[in-house]
């Protein structure tokens, strides 16, 4: 298959993430006269060829396997491994998902090339594929090129957009080695969520260390509840204050609603690093240089005890109306 047109394959276990992938990888094909190919895993697959075709890929490998019945790392490495070693491609994309964070570094490792952790954008210069990343907490963004071929990169899910287009897929069977995973699976439960995950919430009201108590998150939760979304917290509140057991940020849970609410929240860089993916960010807070207004689409500069009930009684009252 090698000397074939130049392939970006993507591969996410998580179907959105892929489609997402996908979108990207049509794009960035087009600039270096390749296709984007998509790669499905598993002990059975089913592959819908008209909406991965619609998506971008042009191919569509399949590894079907009785080693890749649930998910274990090291039989999946070997199936993606294979895959790479058959088609040759010059780029592997990889949803940044849990198992994606998993797999990337070791199938990098395996094929002796680098791996670009949590890339935010593509560029083509020469012929070469460049992969930009935020780094610093988002104070920096930098663009990397991997030494040798393949590259392999994640993306973190929902950062690009799915898009549609004209296009059709061919299934093409792959047979590759997959080892017997040393580890064996006994029971899988799915974890118990309730609502929508914060990562995926479409607004997020969030609340810093300007909330004097726990009780007083009530007044987030109103405003979340009028507005559809979910609440969040900042990391004192969770990690030092106990009242949360996840926060918004680097090291906490990267958030990118349509809207999100920073309420008695400063700003730090390591919390605005986990909203950059929001689209309209709302400060409110009662110092007017609360570096957290650098980062705001809409500044509030008052109490939030005074600000944000008189938010909730508006919009309720316009929210009726409509
Ligand atoms: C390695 C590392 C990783 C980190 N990761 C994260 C992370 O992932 N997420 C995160 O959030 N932090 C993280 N932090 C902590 C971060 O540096 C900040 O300390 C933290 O974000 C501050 O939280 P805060 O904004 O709630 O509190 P503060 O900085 O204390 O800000 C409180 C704000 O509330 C305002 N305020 C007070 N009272 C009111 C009122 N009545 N009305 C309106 N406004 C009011 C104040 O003006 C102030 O701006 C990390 C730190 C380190 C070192």
């Amino acid at each position: 298959m090698a000397g074939e047109a130049k392939t970006i394959l993507a591969y996410s276990e998580n179907p959105d993430t892929l489609f997402e992938l996908l979108s990207e990888a049509r794009e960035l094909a087009g600039k270096i006269q390749g296709e984007a190919a998509a790669v499905l895993l598993g002990e059975k697959v089913e592959a819908n060829l008209e909406e991965l075709g619609a998506y971008g890929a042009s191919k569509v490998y399949i590894v079907e396997n009785p080693q890749l019945k649930g998910f274990q790392v090291e039989a999946y490495t070997d199936a993606l491994y294979g895959v790479a070693e058959q088609v040759k491609p010059e780029l592997i994309l990889i949803g940044a998902t849990k198992r994606g964070k998993e797999l990337a570094p070791r199938l990098a490792q395996r094929l002796k090339t680098g791996c670009v952790a949590e890339c935010v954008g593509f560029e083509v210069a020469d012929g070469e594929i460049q992969m930009k990343r935020i780094v610093y907490a988002g104070k920096v963004s930098s663009l990397q090129k991997v030494k040798g071929k393949p590259a392999v990169a994640t993306v973190p899910p929902r950062l690009f957009e799915k898009r549609k287009a004209e296009g059709k897929a061919e299934a093409v069977s792959l047979q590759v080695e997959v080892k017997a995973p040393k580890a064996e699976i006994l029971e899988v439960k799915p974890k118990e969520v309730s609502g929508v995950r914060i990562e995926e919430a479409e607004v997020v009201v969030c609340g810093g260390r300007g909330i004097k108590s726990k009780e007083d998150f009530k007044l987030l939760g109103e405003l979340a509840e009028i507005l559809g979304g979910q609440v969040g917290c900042s990391r004192p509140i969770a990690a030092d204050r106990g009242w949360f057991t996840e926060w918004v940020g680097l090291s906490g849970k990267k958030v990118k609603p349509t809207l999100y609410f920073a309420v008695g929240v400063s700003g730090a860089i390591q919390h605005v690093a986990g909203i950059r993916g929001s689209k309209i960010v709302v400060a409110i807070n009662k110092d007017p240089e609360a570096p957290i207004f650098a980062d705001a689409d809409y500044g509030i500069v008052g109490d939030l005890y005074k600000v944000l009930p008189a938010l909730i009684e508006s919009l309720k009252k316009h929210l009726k109306k409509g």
